[in-house]
């Protein structure tokens, strides 16, 4: 092993599907796992590939893990423990890629959360089991498993799930909620925002996720000189986001232009927490006197302002390139910030009464008990924008209190 053990193991991981211009070519990340501690597969002590060589239906009640059909030889990991030695355009890597992009979306959120995140299916299974390609134009997370077709492309090709970072990482998101914010019990009746909550969220677990990639941040900042006003939806370079998370994201809906279809009834919440992600990307790039911004919030520039958007282009393009590094700093610290806040929050949350309101409004509190009052102030006014929370909620907030002094 070498004194390098403790390092980790590398893999390669698509940030986004390599179908996504500028996203070719996967980037080598390191997996917290100690280096030779995954087994050939992979496998390690909480999940499983499987590669099955006969045709295999999707998995559906009674139809459940483990598999037991003839399957393929595990791939073995390299002689010194690592996976980036299998040839991304291999059958093989599908698995691998599956494994490491699990790994990692772990390893970035028990971050946040602090500890071990146990599967909530952990009672009836041990470790989750891994279904890289089915022939099925469709994905499934279920208990205990988690299997992988494709979309048909255009041109008759295949569009490979197993590929796909971003819908790898929403559907380990759902596996983190229910671990972390739980179901109700049998019997009790879901809220009509908690199922769309585990939408919305699952999005920017994958959102986050997608940001600790290099590849993926350089992109991001250099496409829009550091502007990210610019993904706005509303603006017409919005339509150039690349990152599925991203336009997802950059939504301007409001609650009254949603229905209770759990994807559409997510946006908004969705739309707020990456409103306070950039907008307190502005605040501390401005702060570090990186660039000049007009005063006023993410919120006001939402509605959409031909003038305000050109006066931020032009101060985030002044001197780009000698402040990217800085920028890419900063954009990194946001996220951190906004991803702990989210992660704090889930432990404040009861399933059985969950609405948009307290889970917004727990996010607020979360950031305030770990002293970034300014960024939950920001957060109260995109909830307040969305129509997440109702200005009475917000009066009764800072009833009795000047009203900056409760957030800082
Ligand atoms: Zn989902």
């Amino acid at each position: 092993m070498g004194t390098e053990a403790s390092i980790g193991t590398r893999f390669l991981l698509y940030p986004q599907s390599p179908t996504t211009p500028g996203y070719e070519k996967p980037e080598l990340v390191w997996i917290s796992a100690r280096q030779g501690s995954i087994q050939p597969g992979p496998q390690n002590d909480r999940m499983y590939v499987v590669n099955p060589t006969m045709p295999k239906k999707h998995y559906d009640y009674p139809y459940l893990p483990p598999f037991r059909g003839a399957k393929a030889a595990p791939v073995e990991p390299s002689p010194d423990g690592h996976f980036d030695h299998i040839d991304p355009n291999s059958r093989d890597f599908l698995g691998v890629h599956v494994f490491g992009s699990v790994a990692r979306i772990l390893d970035i959120w028990e971050g946040f959360i602090g500890h071990r995140i146990n599967w909530h299916f952990a009672e009836t299974y041990e470790r989750l089991e891994i279904i890289p390609l089915i022939d099925w134009d469709n994905a499934q997370s279920g208990y205990g498993m988690l299997e992988f077709g494709y979309r048909p492309t255009g041109s008759g090709g295949r569009d490979l799930f197993a590929l796909n970072f971003d819908v790898i990482a929403h559907e380990i998101g759902h596996s983190i909620l229910f671990s972390e914010v739980g179901l109700p019990p049998v019997g009790v009746s879901p809220t009509p925002d908690l199922f769309a909550f585990y939408e919305g969220v699952s999005d920017l677990i994958s959102l986050i996720g997608m940001l600790h990639f290099d590849t993926a941040m350089d992109r991001l900042l250099r496409r829009g000189s550091g502007n990210l006003m610019a993904l706005n939806e509303l603006n017409r370079v919005a339509e150039l986001a690349d990152e599925r998370q991203i336009r997802i994201a950059g939504n301007s809906r409001k609650m009254g232009d949603v229905g209770f279809e759990v994807h559409d009834r997510s946006r908004p919440f969705t739309g707020a927490i990456f409103d306070a992600l950039v907008q307190t990307y502005h605040d501390l790039a401005v702060d570090r006197g990186l660039v000049d911004l007009p005063p006023g919030s993410i919120a006001d520039a939402r509605d959409f302002d031909a003038d305000l958007e050109r006066t931020y282009a032009r101060a985030f393009e002044a001197d780009y390139d000698l402040k990217h590094f800085q920028l890419k700093a900063a954009l990194g610290d946001a996220r951190d910030i906004i991803a702990q806040g989210l992660a704090d929050s889930w432990q404040r949350l009861n399933s059985e009464t969950l609405t948009f309101a307290d889970a917004g409004l727990a996010v607020c509190a979360a950031l305030q008990a770990a002293g970034h009052g300014r960024v939950a102030e920001g957060l109260v006014e995109c909830l307040e924008w969305r129509d997440i929370i109702s200005p009475y909620d917000v009066h009764q907030l800072w009833q009795g209190r000047p009203r900056p002094v409760v957030w800082i």
